[in-house]
């Protein structure tokens, strides 16, 4: 159970560690975090807020609720970029949507799988499949 309340700094450094992660893929980092309120049992770390990649940027919601772990929360963040890739490839890369549809069924592996691929730790084939994707992208 996450009960803990989110020091700023954790939030900085997880930012700081995300970022740097991601320009090393050479992804486009930026995004807006806003802290939210994370009622009940839905005790999430880190939500992305669907198609707001269309906007301006894409929009994470962070948990205020949360362990002061620096590592888990870079490793939430990474998993949203996940799902702000799959969403750009569902809707901008049809062909490509198919094969990643094909190979991840429930995105939420794919995010997972990204994350491992972002911290360097993925299996060999799934880390080839998601650096396919990456390179699919466009840059900027
Ligand atoms: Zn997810």
């Amino acid at each position: 159970m996450l009960d803990g309340v989110l020091d700023k700094k954790t939030l900085r450094e997880a930012r700081k560690r995300y970022t740097a992660a991601l320009v090393k893929l050479g992804l486009d980092p930026s995004v807006t975090i806003r802290l939210r309120e994370s009622l009940g049992s839905d005790h999430w770390i880190a939500q992305y807020r669907g198609r707001s990649q269309f906007g301006v940027r894409p929009i994470f919601w962070v948990s205020v609720r949360h362990p002061d772990d620096v590592e888990e929360l870079t490793r939430s963040l990474l998993h949203e970029y996940g799902h702000v890739i799959a969403e750009w490839v569902r809707y901008r890369e049809p062909a490509l949507w198919e094969d990643l549809d094909g190979v991840y069924p429930d995105e939420e592996e794919f995010a997972e799988d990204f994350a491992d691929h972002a911290t360097g730790r993925a299996r060999s084939w799934v880390g080839t499949f998601v650096q396919r994707v990456i390179d699919s992208l466009p840059v900027g």
